[in-house]
């Protein structure tokens, strides 16, 4: 699950990273209101006017501004509130600017420009250790810097029995080029910012930029977290965080009936049990020369509830102008999910795409009967083969 920017410092902030101080706005006037509270708490007279999107790169996108004024601050917020924010994250249809973070501007422009720092902590599976990834070069897109100069992108892997060693938190420090107060705060930043990735069940937490300010203190002025959903029933309070609005419609319905479902830019909708059969049959697709809609894994039992809520998700594409349903009956039988096609086509009513339906395995031949004698729009097969050729021919 990913989160806001704003609510990621919160996270953040309980466990002891310090991070610049920000309060929420939903509107311009609230904006100007947090605006005054953040002088009260902070003595700042300067803000930044952030854009809370789940995505990043807002900064180039026009979603990250600078106000100097209690009226540009207002200014502002109207631009960014409600503007359809694109960045090389959000895909060409950008992303809905609903809230806006109202920032302490911890640096002014005019200062010498203060060192940017990159920061993440992440898993890594093939050595099942934790790593802290880390850049001298900060503020930028951490890609380029992989492409154009891997060399300054350093790792640290840490032991999760063991969390950060303090000589780990000094290297990391000293390949940051700093010394006296902010290699102390450094030291003292790392740990707290992997303590906060270990006790969130974060599967990411990427700091970019973290900022060593004018008088040396180590700050995170952006917060990219997500979370780990097979652990999010041990964190209510954060679970709360979800916002729905932020996620695809399709792949939230998909997710309330267990579906694995990613939705695709293609025409040929498919639904299939077992996420590698998924893959295989979406390469089948192409290579009839359609092109998938979506990746659908039903999962092992499909039934007709299932069958017909994928139906439904599926149908709901408009570029869909063929279903694929491509089922092995291992754990499920296949004339029961044939059952459950009629059943669910029934219900749904007007159905105006072909619908191909390969069934394979246990009772694969009773499953196509059933199919072939219902009397609907709905074609069957045995083999890939010949589903594939179907598709083809109707797509
Ligand atoms: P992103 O573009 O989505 O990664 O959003 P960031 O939170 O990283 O903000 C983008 C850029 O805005 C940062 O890289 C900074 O250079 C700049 N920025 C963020 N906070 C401040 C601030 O307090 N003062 C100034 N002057 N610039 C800031
Ligand atoms: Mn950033």
């Amino acid at each position: 699950m990913n989160i806001h920017e704003y609510q990621g410092q919160e996270i953040l902030s309980n466990f002891g990273v310090r991070v610049s101080k920000g309060l929420i706005a939903n509107t311009p006037e609230e904006a100007v209101e947090s605006a005054k509270e953040l002088t009260k708490l902070t003595g700042t007279d300067k803000w930044v006017v952030k854009a809370q999107i789940h995505a990043g790169g807002r900064g180039k996108g026009g979603g990250v501004k600078l106000a100097q004024s209690l009226e540009e601050v207002k200014e502002l917020a109207d631009q960014i509130l409600g503007m359809q924010l694109v960045t090389h994250q959000t895909g060409p249809e950008g992303k809905k600017v609903n809230k806006v973070l109202i920032a302490q501007n911890v640096f002014y422009p005019g200062d010498s420009k203060p060192e940017e720092y990159y920061m993440s902590v992440l898993l890594n599976r093939q050595s099942g250790k934790n790593i802290i990834m880390y850049s001298t070069e900060g503020g930028m897109d951490i890609e380029t810097v992989a492409e154009e100069t891997p060399h300054l992108i350093y790792k640290e892997e840490i032991d999760p029995g063991q969390g950060v060693l303090p000589f780990q938190a000094r290297q990391i420090a000293f390949n940051l080029g700093l010394s006296g107060k902010a290699f102390k705060e450094m030291t003292k930043f790392v740990p707290a910012l992997y303590n906060a990735y270990i006790g969130a069940d974060a599967s990411l937490v990427e700091i970019n930029p973290v900022l060593k300010t004018s008088d040396d203190l180590i700050m995170a002025i952006d917060a990219k977290l997500s979370l780990d959903d097979n652990a999010l029933f041990k964190h209510p309070d954060l679970a709360k965080m979800r916002d729905l609005t932020e996620e695809d419609p399709t792949e939230v319905e998909a997710s309330e009936h267990n579906l694995n479902f990613v939705k695709l830019d293609g025409n040929v909708g498919c639904m299939v049990n077992g996420a590698g059969l998924a893959m295989a049959t979406m390469d089948i697709i192409k290579l009839s020369g359609g092109d998938p809609a979506n990746f659908l894994d039903v999962g092992g039992g499909a039934n007709a509830q299932t069958v017909e809520a994928g139906l439904k998700i599926i149908l709901s594409d408009e570029n869909v102008t063929a279903i694929l349903i491509n089922i092995f009956g291992g754990i499920v039988r296949c004339d029961r999910v044939a059952n459950g096609v009629v059943e669910a086509y029934k219900k749904i009513g007007e159905i105006n795409v072909p619908i191909i339906v390969r069934l394979q395995g246990t009772n694969a031949e009773g499953g196509k009967k059933i199919i072939d004698e219902s009397g609907l729009k709905v074609f069957s097969a045995i083999t890939l083969k010949e589903a594939a050729d179907l598709v083809q021919e109707l797509v």
